[in-house]
């Protein structure tokens, strides 16, 4: 469904991504698992269309997104690592006002808006400002506005990055959900995130790929090796 081909993002004299290959099949939930700085973010504003690249290419079902961009925004939700919410609008105003930003026509606004609201479990504060909200809300509320317009993929960066364990447990918990109607993509640095949701899990460091497999299999192989230790492990304990 995604095929990434020899990504490449160069800034100036650094390479972020450097020859990233991978294939993201129709219902799996993917996670990105590397240390800060690893190029995670990067390849996913890539995946999304939002960058574009140095060299190679990222084809969502058989879509170019460097060609077609407007495509793969459609097919695609995306929740930025720090999703610029507008915090003195409702968490209603704000999803209205992103679905209209999404091209969802008028007619299906408010039902999308419900559907997203009620997805991510965000009834009770709705009519809330979002500035009043706690972290772990206002990552909900980033969620349900990737859900608008019903795009086949969802992407997530670092979605329980600053959270605390109950909003760790409950993000997660709407991951899995999100999982058995879309595929899921998502980033993380901490090893265990990316085993309690993930299927398939691809260990990113320096822009590379270091390893990639189902989370049993990199679990033994990671036993077997002290340089895939350091990557995952060492930034754990940071
Ligand atoms: P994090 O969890 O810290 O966001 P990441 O794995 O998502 O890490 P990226 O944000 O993709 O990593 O960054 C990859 C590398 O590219 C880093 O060295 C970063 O400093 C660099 N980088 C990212 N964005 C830019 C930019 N706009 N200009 C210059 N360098 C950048």
């Amino acid at each position: 469904m995604i095929e990434v081909r020899e990504l490449v993002k160069r800034y100036g004299g650094r390479l972020a991504v450097d020859g990233l290959s991978f294939t993201v099949e129709s219902g799996q939930v993917y996670g990105f698992l590397g240390p800060n700085g690893a190029g995670k973010s990067t390849t996913m504003n890539m995946m999304t269309g939002y960058l574009g690249p140095t060299a190679g290419e990222v084809l969502v079902d058989g879509h170019s997104v460097a060609d077609e961009p407007e495509e793969a925004k459609r097919r695609i939700g995306y929740l930025p690592e720090q999703p610029p919410l507008y915090t003195e609008m409702t968490v209603d105003e704000y999803l209205e006002f992103a679905a209209a930003l999404k091209k969802v026509p008028r007619a299906d606004r408010a039902r999308q808006v419900d559907r997203a609201v009620e997805r991510t479990r965000l009834g009770e504060v709705r009519r809330r400002l979002i500035r009043n909200l706690s972290k772990g809300y206002r990552q909900r509320v980033g969620i349900a506005q990737a859900l608008l317009g019903d795009p086949e993929i969802i992407i997530l960066d670092e979605p329980t990055v600053g959270l605390d364990p109950k909003q760790i447990i409950e993000i997660r918990a709407l991951i899995r959900a999100l999982a058995a109607e879309h595929t899921v993509i998502l980033s993380s640095h901490i090893l265990a995130e990316v085993q309690a949701v993930c299927g398939q899990i691809l260990i990113i460091h320096r822009g590379r790929m270091v390893a990639s497999g189902a989370p049993a299999e990199l679990e033994r192989r990671l036993a077997g090796s002290q340089a895939l230790d350091v990557v995952v492990k060492g930034e754990e304990a940071a």
